[in-house]
């Protein structure tokens, strides 16, 4: 959402160049939060040779899913409170992508407990999707110590990951957080230089590959 869309091409390929691990990218519906943005066509009509992250802010994805895996998803995350039915969510995603669900601010970190058998990835975000300008909310470490704490105790392995209010200024106190994935749009792709702030991210976070 923060890469300017009229170079696309350009954008993606100073990510590739910089290291970045994914590419991703906002679906928002206009009905689970405000924004509308983009759909499985033009997922699909992106060209790069970074995997794409898809974080699914739509309403009832269930019978949606299936079109943004086919679109080329590596990594899907939808969210739990944009369904009434999680399980059959993830049931429907298959093996084929790594299969996440998001927890927006007013969530308890026990909303995924039931879910921890099927998913690869729980996505914590810091902010409210869909309105621009807010900050990182000071509830999200306490959140993601409780995510942590669960996945633990389920013996699985769960990518913990942080997303919204990222900051090139916040994103080292961030990783002490002990998330294993952090999602940075403006941090990245503000001030022009996509490859220099993605490497000045990188450095200040002191990144491993996912
Ligand atoms: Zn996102």
């Amino acid at each position: 959402m923060t890469a300017d869309w009229m170079c696309m091409g350009d954008e993606l390929r100073r990510i590739e160049e910089a290291g970045a691990d994914f590419v991703h990218i906002d679906v928002m519906d206009g009905v689970f939060c405000p924004q509308l943005t983009v759909g499985p066509p033009v997922i699909a009509a992106l060209k790069t040779r970074l995997r794409k992250d898809l974080h699914l802010m739509i309403d009832e994805p269930v019978e949606k899913v299936r079109a943004y895996v086919e679109a080329g998803a590596s990594m899907l995350t939808f969210h739990v409170e944009a369904t009434r039915h999680p399980h059959r969510v993830l049931q429907a995603l298959g093996s084929s992508v790594v299969r996440g669900v998001a927890l927006n601010p007013g969530t308890p970190a026990n909303a995924v407990e039931p879910l921890l058998d099927d998913v690869e990835l729980i996505l914590v975000l810091a902010v409210n999707p869909g309105w621009s300008g807010q900050r990182f909310a000071p509830g999200t470490e306490k959140k993601l110590h409780e995510v942590k704490e669960l996945v633990e105790r389920s013996g699985r392995s769960v990518i913990v990951g942080v997303d919204g209010g990222v900051t090139r200024e916040n994103a080292g106190s961030i990783a002490s957080m002990g998330v294993d994935l952090i999602v940075a749009g403006s941090a990245v792709f503000d001030g022009g230089d996509a490859r220099a702030n993605l490497a000045s991210l990188q450095a200040g976070v002191g990144r491993r590959s996912v």
